[in-house]
Protein backbone atom coordinates (compact mmCIF):
# COMPACT_ATOMS: atom_id res chain seq x y z
CA UNK A 1 0.00 0.00 0.00
CA UNK A 2 1.14 3.07 -0.95
CA UNK A 3 2.32 5.56 1.45
CA UNK A 4 4.56 8.76 2.74
CA UNK A 5 7.89 7.86 2.97
CA UNK A 6 10.35 10.97 3.40
CA UNK A 7 10.70 13.33 6.30
CA UNK A 8 7.63 13.87 8.44
CA UNK A 9 9.01 16.64 10.16
CA UNK A 10 9.17 18.77 7.20
CA UNK A 11 5.65 17.86 6.84
CA UNK A 12 5.08 19.71 10.20
CA UNK A 13 7.22 22.64 9.24
CA UNK A 14 5.36 23.15 6.12
CA UNK A 15 1.90 23.48 7.21
CA UNK A 16 2.87 25.80 10.22
CA UNK A 17 2.22 23.22 13.11
CA UNK A 18 2.71 20.62 15.00
CA UNK A 19 0.92 18.01 13.51
CA UNK A 20 1.78 15.18 16.34
CA UNK A 21 3.23 12.50 13.78
CA UNK A 22 6.06 11.10 15.95
CA UNK A 23 4.62 10.13 19.16
CA UNK A 24 6.41 11.01 21.98
CA UNK A 25 9.32 12.54 20.07
CA UNK A 26 6.98 15.21 19.69
CA UNK A 27 6.78 16.42 22.99
CA UNK A 28 10.42 16.18 23.54
CA UNK A 29 12.87 18.90 22.58
CA UNK A 30 13.84 17.23 19.77
CA UNK A 31 10.79 18.23 17.96
CA UNK A 32 11.64 19.89 14.79
CA UNK A 33 8.95 22.83 15.21
CA UNK A 34 10.12 23.70 18.59
CA UNK A 35 13.88 24.20 16.60
CA UNK A 36 13.43 25.31 13.57
CA UNK A 37 9.35 26.30 12.44
CA UNK A 38 9.82 27.43 9.34
CA UNK A 39 9.16 26.17 6.21
CA UNK A 40 11.46 23.70 4.07
CA UNK A 41 13.22 24.73 1.24
CA UNK A 42 14.78 28.56 0.15
CA UNK A 43 13.02 30.83 2.33
CA UNK A 44 11.19 33.87 0.02
CA UNK A 45 12.82 37.32 0.60
CA UNK A 46 9.45 39.00 1.50
CA UNK A 47 6.52 37.28 3.24
CA UNK A 48 3.30 37.02 0.89
CA UNK A 49 0.08 37.11 2.08
CA UNK A 50 -1.68 33.40 1.37
CA UNK A 51 -4.57 33.69 -1.19
CA UNK A 52 -8.10 31.64 0.14
CA UNK A 53 -6.81 28.94 -2.07
CA UNK A 54 -3.51 28.27 -0.68
CA UNK A 55 -5.23 28.51 2.79
CA UNK A 56 -7.68 25.99 1.94
CA UNK A 57 -4.54 23.50 0.27
CA UNK A 58 -2.94 23.84 3.53
CA UNK A 59 -6.30 22.89 5.85
CA UNK A 60 -6.33 19.69 2.81
CA UNK A 61 -2.79 18.81 3.18
CA UNK A 62 -2.94 18.72 7.29
CA UNK A 63 -5.88 16.44 7.13
CA UNK A 64 -4.14 14.12 4.70
CA UNK A 65 -0.62 14.26 6.74
CA UNK A 66 -2.44 13.66 10.15
CA UNK A 67 -3.72 10.90 9.01
CA UNK A 68 -1.07 9.73 6.61
CA UNK A 69 -3.38 9.24 3.28
CA UNK A 70 -1.94 9.67 -0.13
CA UNK A 71 -4.08 11.79 -2.12
CA UNK A 72 -6.05 9.79 -3.99
CA UNK A 73 -7.36 7.79 -1.06
CA UNK A 74 -7.88 10.59 0.41
CA UNK A 75 -10.34 11.81 -2.33
CA UNK A 76 -11.98 8.78 -2.49
CA UNK A 77 -12.45 9.86 1.80
CA UNK A 78 -14.01 12.53 0.35
CA UNK A 79 -16.39 11.37 -2.27
CA UNK A 80 -17.96 9.13 0.66
CA UNK A 81 -18.52 11.95 2.91
CA UNK A 82 -20.29 13.98 0.02
CA UNK A 83 -22.82 10.84 -0.60
CA UNK A 84 -23.74 10.68 3.58
CA UNK A 85 -26.50 12.71 4.48
CA UNK A 86 -25.07 15.88 6.98
CA UNK A 87 -22.30 18.36 6.18
CA UNK A 88 -19.56 17.15 3.83
CA UNK A 89 -16.71 18.73 6.27
CA UNK A 90 -17.87 16.51 9.11
CA UNK A 91 -18.73 13.40 7.75
CA UNK A 92 -15.21 13.94 6.54
CA UNK A 93 -13.77 14.08 9.62
CA UNK A 94 -15.77 11.26 11.39
CA UNK A 95 -14.95 8.66 8.65
CA UNK A 96 -11.22 9.68 8.67
CA UNK A 97 -11.46 8.93 12.27
CA UNK A 98 -12.81 5.81 12.17
CA UNK A 99 -9.95 4.68 10.53
CA UNK A 100 -8.94 1.01 12.48
CA UNK A 101 -5.64 1.90 12.26
CA UNK A 102 -6.43 5.33 13.92
CA UNK A 103 -8.56 3.25 16.49
CA UNK A 104 -5.79 1.39 17.30
CA UNK A 105 -3.68 4.62 17.81
CA UNK A 106 -6.46 6.11 19.75
CA UNK A 107 -6.64 3.10 22.47
CA UNK A 108 -2.98 4.12 23.17
CA UNK A 109 -1.72 0.55 21.47
CA UNK A 110 0.33 2.80 19.25
CA UNK A 111 2.60 6.39 19.89
CA UNK A 112 1.39 7.63 16.38
CA UNK A 113 -0.42 6.85 13.51
CA UNK A 114 1.99 5.10 11.24
CA UNK A 115 3.35 3.04 14.11
CA UNK A 116 -0.48 1.80 14.54
CA UNK A 117 -0.34 1.51 10.99
CA UNK A 118 2.24 -0.65 10.92
CA UNK A 119 0.50 -3.32 13.80
CA UNK A 120 -2.99 -3.25 11.90
CA UNK A 121 -0.58 -4.24 8.26
CA UNK A 122 0.92 -6.83 10.14
CA UNK A 123 -1.69 -8.20 11.42
CA UNK A 124 -0.86 -7.73 14.93
CA UNK A 125 -4.67 -6.23 15.19
CA UNK A 126 -7.88 -8.43 15.49
CA UNK A 127 -11.23 -6.59 14.59
CA UNK A 128 -14.27 -8.43 16.27
CA UNK A 129 -12.12 -11.15 17.05
CA UNK A 130 -10.59 -11.77 13.07
CA UNK A 131 -7.34 -10.66 12.19
CA UNK A 132 -7.62 -7.46 10.01
CA UNK A 133 -4.54 -6.17 8.36
CA UNK A 134 -6.46 -2.99 6.28
CA UNK A 135 -5.82 0.04 7.77
CA UNK A 136 -8.44 2.08 6.33
CA UNK A 137 -10.97 -0.19 7.41
CA UNK A 138 -13.54 1.85 8.87
CA UNK A 139 -14.91 0.93 12.69
CA UNK A 140 -18.67 1.07 13.63
CA UNK A 141 -20.41 1.10 16.75
CA UNK A 142 -19.74 -1.77 19.03
CA UNK A 143 -16.61 -3.39 16.84
CA UNK A 144 -13.83 -4.74 19.89
CA UNK A 145 -10.38 -4.12 18.76
CA UNK A 146 -7.84 -6.77 20.32
CA UNK A 147 -4.29 -8.26 20.07
CA UNK A 148 -3.73 -11.44 17.86
CA UNK A 149 -3.04 -14.13 20.58
CA UNK A 150 0.33 -15.08 19.76
CA UNK A 151 0.93 -11.00 19.40
CA UNK A 152 0.37 -10.65 22.96
CA UNK A 153 3.70 -12.89 23.65
CA UNK A 154 5.76 -10.34 21.70
CA UNK A 155 7.94 -7.52 24.08
CA UNK A 156 6.49 -4.42 22.70
CA UNK A 157 2.97 -6.14 23.70
CA UNK A 158 4.78 -6.79 27.39
CA UNK A 159 5.45 -3.22 27.33
CA UNK A 160 2.43 -1.92 26.14
CA UNK A 161 0.67 -3.62 29.00
CA UNK A 162 2.91 -1.51 31.93
CA UNK A 163 2.98 1.50 29.28
CA UNK A 164 -0.98 2.11 28.81
CA UNK A 165 -1.59 2.86 32.62
CA UNK A 166 -1.24 6.20 32.08
CA UNK A 167 -2.33 6.71 28.43
CA UNK A 168 -5.98 7.96 28.53
CA UNK A 169 -8.99 7.46 25.58
CA UNK A 170 -11.50 9.64 24.18
CA UNK A 171 -15.12 9.32 25.23
CA UNK A 172 -16.40 7.05 21.90
CA UNK A 173 -13.93 4.40 23.08
CA UNK A 174 -13.32 2.12 25.86
CA UNK A 175 -10.72 0.02 26.67
CA UNK A 176 -10.35 -2.65 29.06
CA UNK A 177 -6.97 -2.08 30.39
CA UNK A 178 -6.11 -5.67 31.94
CA UNK A 179 -6.37 -7.65 28.35
CA UNK A 180 -5.98 -4.76 26.18
CA UNK A 181 -8.92 -4.89 24.69
CA UNK A 182 -11.13 -1.44 23.19
CA UNK A 183 -14.60 -0.96 22.42
CA UNK A 184 -15.81 1.74 19.91
CA UNK A 185 -19.26 3.03 22.17
CA UNK A 186 -20.30 5.26 19.58
CA UNK A 187 -19.19 6.52 16.56
CA UNK A 188 -17.11 10.01 17.42
CA UNK A 189 -18.66 13.12 16.79
CA UNK A 190 -16.71 16.57 15.34
CA UNK A 191 -16.32 17.59 18.95
CA UNK A 192 -14.71 14.40 19.97
CA UNK A 193 -12.29 14.34 17.99
CA UNK A 194 -10.36 18.09 18.29
CA UNK A 195 -8.82 18.25 15.05
CA UNK A 196 -6.05 20.66 14.01
CA UNK A 197 -7.43 21.48 10.44
CA UNK A 198 -11.14 22.73 9.22
CA UNK A 199 -13.52 20.22 6.96
CA UNK A 200 -15.47 23.42 5.79
CA UNK A 201 -11.73 24.74 4.11
CA UNK A 202 -11.55 21.33 2.54
CA UNK A 203 -14.67 21.31 1.34
CA UNK A 204 -14.36 24.83 -0.40
CA UNK A 205 -11.05 23.21 -1.90
CA UNK A 206 -12.51 20.63 -3.96
CA UNK A 207 -15.76 22.51 -4.63
CA UNK A 208 -13.98 24.64 -7.04
FE1 LIG B 1 5.92 17.35 13.96
FE2 LIG B 1 6.41 15.57 15.84
FE3 LIG B 1 8.30 16.15 14.03
FE4 LIG B 1 7.61 17.89 15.96
S1 LIG B 1 8.59 15.89 16.22
S2 LIG B 1 7.91 18.37 13.80
S3 LIG B 1 5.38 17.57 16.11
S4 LIG B 1 6.33 15.17 13.65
Amino acid sequence: MARYTAAVCRLCRRSGEKLMLKGSRCLTPKCAMDKRSKPPGQQPSRRRKLSDRSLQLREKQKARYTYGILERQFRQFFAQAERQSGITGENLLVLLERRLDNVVYRLGFADSRSQARQLVQHGHIMLNGRKTDIPSCLVKEGDTISWKESSTRTEYYKQLVHTIESKSVLSWLSLDRENLVGQVLSLPTPDDIEAKFEGKSIVEYYSR
